[in-house]
């Protein structure tokens, strides 16, 4: 089949978990892995009290398209999510991958890799498939902290946005670079990741209230126009959600904390109500919910494709986010 058959056979919505192993600090306090896994399905099995405190065990059953367990690879892990959405972006469709889960469930170990593999198979198609039809790819890279949008790729500048007449988000002063391999994608997002909010408490405790967005955009030059700026013609996001917990922050008496704690419930709250709202093929899609939401504007409208890759880790001390974790999932399905 052409390529255009294989991207529209692909479903619009994919909903995968991945169970990352128990690490090294886990193991020595003999935590449990309260996690099974079935083909497409996995089971927590949460200890309970009774009143007169005897323990008793409850099992929570759920199904997914696809469901990875700790011995899954990151290779794997792009067969599964990434790999076939890829040429469907040469085909005017915006795809995002999200990455969502409590910090330290693996978000930023799943998500790092993926624009890489994404990035070989298009350069595989730019030079072979689509050879010397005037596509490009570019990079931008930003975070989502606090509300307010910062480029990663460009000092941390602080960038507006703004919509134009044809529905399209559109970042100002957000840097764009220009790629012609793999090598040059990786350098830049080394970059970006090093300029992460981080603060005195550590990089994983800051990076946790930021959402990053890391977007491979197509463009392709018309020809005998060739003076003329490439347009877009399809865009992949890689979005590293802000921790999921952080959500709940609320309880924290810091001021920032609280504003941002909020900020990052509404944003995870209003992308949930928006996938769904895509998924039932809705006419109004929810974007205006929050700074995430509006960003992603272009990519919920017309062609588009997401797979939410939710992480969770396997020890009974996270068991509570962890279920968190699985029924928000389980909403977006
Ligand atoms: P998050 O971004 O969700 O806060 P990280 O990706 O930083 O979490 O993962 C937390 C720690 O667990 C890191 O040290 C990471 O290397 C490790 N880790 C996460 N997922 C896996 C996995 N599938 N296999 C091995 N180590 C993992
Ligand atoms: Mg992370």
């Amino acid at each position: 089949s052409t390529d255009k058959e294989k991207s529209n056979s692909v479903a619009k919505i994919r909903v995968a978990v991945r169970k990352r192993p128990l690490n090294k600090k886990e193991i020595a306090k003999r935590e449990e892995d309260i996690i099974s896994i079935r083909t497409n399905s996995l089971v927590v099995h949460e200890t309970k009290l009774k009143v007169d405190l005897t323990e008793y065990m409850e099992k929570h059953e759920f199904v997914f398209d696809a469901v990875l367990d700790e011995g899954v690879s990151n290779d794997e892990v792009y067969r599964e999510t990434v790999e076939p959405i890829v040429p469907a972006i040469f085909q005017r469709t915006k795809a995002t991958c999200f990455a969502y889960g409590q910090t330290g469930s693996g978000k930023t170990y799943t998500m790092e890799p993926l624009p890489l593999k994404a990035s070989q198979d298009i350069f595989r198609l730019m030079h072979y498939t689509y050879r010397n039809q005037g596509f490009h790819l570019f990079v931008s890279f930003f975070e989502i902290y606090g509300g307010k949008l910062f480029d990663l790729l460009g000092e941390k500048k602080k960038l507006c946005m703004r919509e134009d007449g044809k529905q399209q988000v559109c970042i100002v002063g957000l840097q764009e670079f220009k790629v012609s391999n793999v090598e040059t994608i990786k350098e830049l997002i080394e970059k970006g990741s090093a300029s992460r909010s981080t603060g005195m408490t550590g990089a994983n405790e800051e990076s946790s209230r930021s959402h990053a967005i890391l977007q491979l955009v197509i463009k392709k030059t018309i020809e005998g126009k060739e003076s003329k700026p490439p347009k877009v013609v399809g865009k992949l996001s890689f979005i590293d959600l802000a921790g999921s917990e952080r959500g709940a922050d609320t309880y924290d008496n810091d001021k920032q904390t609280r504003i941002e704690g909020a900020e990052i419930n509404k944003s995870l709250l209003a992308l949930k109500e928006c996938i769904r709202a895509l998924d039932n093929d809705q006419v109004h899609i929810p974007f205006r919910g929050s700074k995430l939401t509006e960003v992603l504007r272009d990519s919920f409208i017309g062609n588009s494709k997401t797979v939410m890759i939710s992480c969770i880790s396997p020890s009974s001390s996270s068991c509570e986010h962890t279920l968190n974790t699985l029924r928000y999932a389980d909403r977006v399905k």
